[in-house]
C-alpha cells in the first residue's frame, strides 16, 4: 500500500513524515529533476509504505515540485493520498485539498497543529468538516505525536473500503456550467488515459496546456472548450485561472464560518496585519524597502562592518610587522622572506578583511529573512521583476548577492522554475559584492 503524504510547505510534513516512519526512511530523487523523494515504512504496518511530497499550494504544472506531485498522483495513483493541512492557516491550505479532492483517490486530512488551534482559544467543528468535504478529517499534532495512530486507522480504513471522496462538486454558477460542460466533451478523452474527468476538466478550464496536449483532444473541442470559457470569462468579468481560485475560496470560506469558530483574535496577528499594510502598501513599499536597504549598507559597509574590518587589518598589519622583523632577525633567504610577508601575508590578510563586511551583511539579510520580511519584499518586487521575465522571489538571491555571489547562486535552489534559477544564477554575479569593487576601480 502506498501513501502520498501531501500538504503545503510548512504544514509539518517531515515531522508528520518522521512520527509515521520513525527511522525507516529512504532519500532519493525524482527521476530526472533535483526534486527530493522520501519514503519510509509506517511503524508497526510493514505493508504500509509512505511517500513525502514536494511542498504545494496548488497542482498547476508550473514549478517541478508541482509537475512532480501531479506526475506521481496520477501515474502511480496512489492508494491513498494523507493531505496536512495548517489548520492555523485552514483557509489558504484548503486550497490544495479541494483539488486533491478532484483526483478521486481515497483521501484522509489529517487537520496538523490542533495544539496551537487550543492554545489560541480557537475551535473546530471537525464532523461538520468531514461532512461538507466529504472524507475522513483526523485532528492531530505532529509535534506532540497526537492523533497519530488514529490517522493510521483512519488511512487504512479508506483503502480498505476504497473509500473515494464523496463530494466533488465546489461549483457554483457560471464557472459551474463550464466544468460540467467541458467534463462531458472530454470524458472518453479521460478516461482513456486513466485520468479523471472533473480533474481534466478544471484544468482545461484553468487553461493547462500540459493536460490539454495529453487528452489529445480534436481542434474542434479544443474550439469548443475555448468557447464556454471565453463565455465564463465575460459572464464573470475576470479570466478563467482567477474564476476558479474565487469558486475555491468561496468555498472555503463558507466551510469555515460554518465549522471554525475564532474567538481568540490574537493581538499579535492584528499588529501584523497593520505593519504588513506599510510594507507592501502600493506606494510606500519600494521606498520602505530602499530605506531599510540603505541602513543595512550603512550599517554594514560603514559603521559596523568597515569598523571591524579596519581593526582586523590593524591587527594583521601588526602580525605582518612582527613576523617580518622575526625573519629579518633571523636572516632567512630574501626569496622565501618576501614570498611569506608579500605573498602569503598580504595575499590572505586583504581577502580576510573582507569577512567582517560579509559577515556582517549576512547578518542583516538572515534577520530579513527570519522576520518574513524578505518574502514581503518579494512579494512587493514581483511586478517589477516580471518585466525581465524573473519572479519576486529572485529578490532574494541577488540581494544576498551583494555579500558573495557563492551562497546567493546556492540560494536559488529555492526558486520555483527551472527558467527563474537560471536566470537569477545567470545575473546574480552582476551584483556588486566588495571584492568586486576595488577591481572596477583598478
Ligand atoms: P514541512 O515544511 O511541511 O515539512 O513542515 P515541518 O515538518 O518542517 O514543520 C514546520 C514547522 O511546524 C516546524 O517548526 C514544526 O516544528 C512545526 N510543527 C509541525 N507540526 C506541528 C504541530 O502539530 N504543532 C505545532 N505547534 N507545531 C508544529
Ligand atoms: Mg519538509
Amino acid at each position: 500500500m502506498i501513501f502520498a503524504l501531501i500538504g503545503n510547505q510548512n504544514s509539518g510534513k517531515t515531522t508528520l513524515f518522521n512520527q509515521l516512519t520513525g527511522s525507516n526512511q529512504r532519500v532519493g530523487n525524482f527521476p530526472g529533476v533535483t526534486v527530493e523523494r522520501k519514503e519510509g515504512i509506517i511503524k508497526g504496518h510493514k505493508e504500509a509504505t509512505v511517500v513525502d511530497l514536494p511542498g504545494i499550494y496548488s497542482i498547476s504544472p508550473y514549478s517541478n515540485e508541482e509537475i512532480v506531485t501531479r506526475d506521481f498522483l496520477l501515474k502511480s495513483r496512489p492508494d491513498a493520498i494523507i493531505n496536512i493541512v495548517d489548520a492555523t492557516n485552514i483557509e489558504r491550505n484548503l486550497y490544495l485539498t479541494l483539488q486533491l479532492i478532484e483526483l478521486e483517490i481515497p483521501m484522509v486530512l489529517a487537520l496538523n497543529m490542533m495544539d496551537e488551534v487550543r492554545s489560541n482559544g480557537n475551535t473546530i467543528d471537525i464532523k461538520g468538516l468531514q461532512t461538507e468535504l466529504g472524507i475522513p478529517v483526523v485532528p492531530i499534532s505532529a509535534v506532540k505525536n497526537e492523533g497519530i495512530t488514529e490517522l493510521v486507522d483512519k488511512a487504512l480504513l479508506v483503502i480498505e473500503k476504497q473509500r473515494k471522496p464523496k463530494i466533488l462538486d465546489f461549483c457554483t454558477g457560471a464557472v459551474h456550467r463550464t466544468i460540467h460542460a467541458v467534463a462531458h466533451l472530454i470524458e472518453d478523452h479521460a478516461e482513456k488515459i486513466g485520468v479523471p474527468r472533473r480533474f481534466a476538466a478544471t484544468k482545461l478550464v484553468e487553461g493547462d496546456d500540459i493536460m490539454q496536449e495529453a487528452l489529445k483532444l480534436s481542434e474542434n473541442e479544443i474550439d469548443m472548450i475555448a468557447h464556454s470559457v471565453t463565455e465564463m470569462e465575460t459572464d464573470l468579468g475576470i479570466d478563467r485561472e482567477a474564476a476558479l481560485a474565487d469558486m475555491r475560496y468561496n468555498f472555503i470560506e463558507k466551510l469555515c464560518q460554518n465549522n471554525v469558530v475564532k474567538t481568540g483574535k490574537s493581538k499579535e496577528h492584528e499588529r501584523s496585519i497593520l505593519i504588513d499594510k506599510l510594507l507592501t502598501h502600493k506606494y510606500f513599499a519600494i521606498p520602505t524597502f530602499l530605506l531599510i536597504m540603505l541602513t543595512i549598507f550603512w550599517l554594514t559597509f560603514d559603521v559596523i562592518g568597515q569598523r571591524i574590518s579596519d581593526l582586523l587589518s590593524l591587527g594583521i598589519d601588526n602580525l605582518t610587522g612582527l613576523v617580518d622583523t622575526m625573519l629579518a632577525n633571523y636572516g632567512l633567504n630574501p626569496v622565501v622572506h618576501s614570498l611569506v610577508i608579500d605573498g602569503i601575508f598580504a595575499g590572505v590578510g586583504s581577502v580576510l578583511s573582507f569577512i567582517p563586511i560579509i559577515v556582517t551583511l549576512f547578518f542583516f539579510l538572515s534577520i530579513l529573512e527570519d522576520s518574513g520580511y524578505m518574502a514581503r519584499i518579494a512579494f512587493v518586487m514581483d511586478k517589477l521583476l516580471r518585466k525581465i521575465g524573473l519572479s519576486g522571489r529572485s529578490v532574494v538571491p541577488m540581494l544576498i548577492g551583494f555579500g558573495c555571489s557563492v551562497p546567493a547562486i546556492m540560494s536559488t535552489r529555492t526558486l520555483s522554475s527551472d527558467r527563474d534559477r537560471k536566470m537569477t544564477i545567470l545575473l546574480t554575479p552582476f551584483m556588486s559584492c566588495s571584492a568586486k569593487l576595488p577591481i572596477y576601480a583598478v
